[in-house]
């Protein structure tokens, strides 16, 4: 197989894990699929005889010809030559439905795709997704607070989606064989920001700062961000230790910090 190792190409090649990635969305007879990066087909020619619509999104002009090819004569697939980042999702779902997201990711932009996944899952385009991403990558998204990998991409999942981490694979499983394991989770979007009572614009930049400095307090990025000792003291809920760090919090008692810090002062 002729391979770009810069799109991020290992395809896979373990069996019983292209029907796992498949058969972890469950029913999708009525369903319409975004595959993100196809490559040769190894979950596409499974998802294309089980869901209502498939549409494959492949940067390779090569890849995205050969499935074209393959696909000739199945009208509810559709392959489309393009860069996912650089593509509305909303504009390939019908008005009033949403779609699944399925894809063994290009590794190099997997935190942007995931990105642009919670964005598109906050407005309503996307019901679920099964991804497959390095592991550490993995481990982050789905870390609960106060677990060595919680981060700000945690919170961030977290924020939007319901995470469940499904199984890790061995390099053995692509050819050629990444350096690294892989692992796949499904995520059902489900925005918490209203249930929270926060902005999603604020509390997202909110989080950034919360983060910014591993090693530093919370307090001390909200300082550091321009938040004054006096407001900070003022607003900080009881659930939350003063010189704790924003990776051991729950995003509840964040949520409350970021209430109280938006109320102007008397
Ligand atoms: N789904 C195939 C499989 O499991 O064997 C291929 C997975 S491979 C890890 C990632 C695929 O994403 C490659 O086919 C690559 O060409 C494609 N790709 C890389 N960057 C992309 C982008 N920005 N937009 C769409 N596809 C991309």
């Amino acid at each position: 197989m002729k391979r770009k190792p810069k799109l991020g190409q290992n395809f896979l090649v373990d069996d019983s894990a292209r029907h796992a990635i498949v058969d972890a969305l469950g029913d999708l007879s009525k369903r319409t699929v975004i595959e993100i990066g196809p490559g040769h087909g190894a979950i596409t020619d499974i998802l294309a005889g089980r869901c209502h619509k498939l549409i494959a999104l492949e940067l390779d002009r090569a890849l995205a010809a050969e499935l074209t090819f393959r696909f000739r004569d199945h009208p509810q697939v559709q392959i489309l030559e393009c860069d996912v980042l650089e593509t509305d999702l909303r504009a390939l779902v019908p008005a009033g439905e949403t779609a699944d997201v399925i894809g063994n990711l290009p590794y190099y932009i997997t935190s942007d795709i995931l990105l642009q996944l919670f964005a598109a899952g906050k407005v309503g385009t996307l019901a679920r997704a099964v991804l497959m991403m390095q592991r550490e990558v993995a481990e982050r998204v789905s870390a609960a607070p106060g677990v060595r990998d919680y981060g700000l991409l945690s919170a961030t999942a977290q924020m939007n989606a319901q995470v469940d981490n499904l199984f890790t694979l061995p390099p053995s499983a692509f050819s050629p064989p990444p350096d690294v394991y892989s692992t796949v989770l499904r995520l059902h979007f489900a925005p918490r920001f209203a249930e929270l009572g926060v902005d999603p614009d604020g509390f997202n930049i909110f989080l950034r700062h919360s983060f910014a400095q591993k090693r530093k307090t919370l307090q001390n990025n909200l300082r550091a961000a321009g938040h004054s000792a006096e407001q900070l003291s003022a607003a900080w809920p009881r659930s939350i230790p003063v010189q704790a760090r924003a990776e051991s919090i729950a995003l509840e008692s964040m949520a409350e910090l970021y209430r109280s810090l938006s109320i102007p002062p008397m």
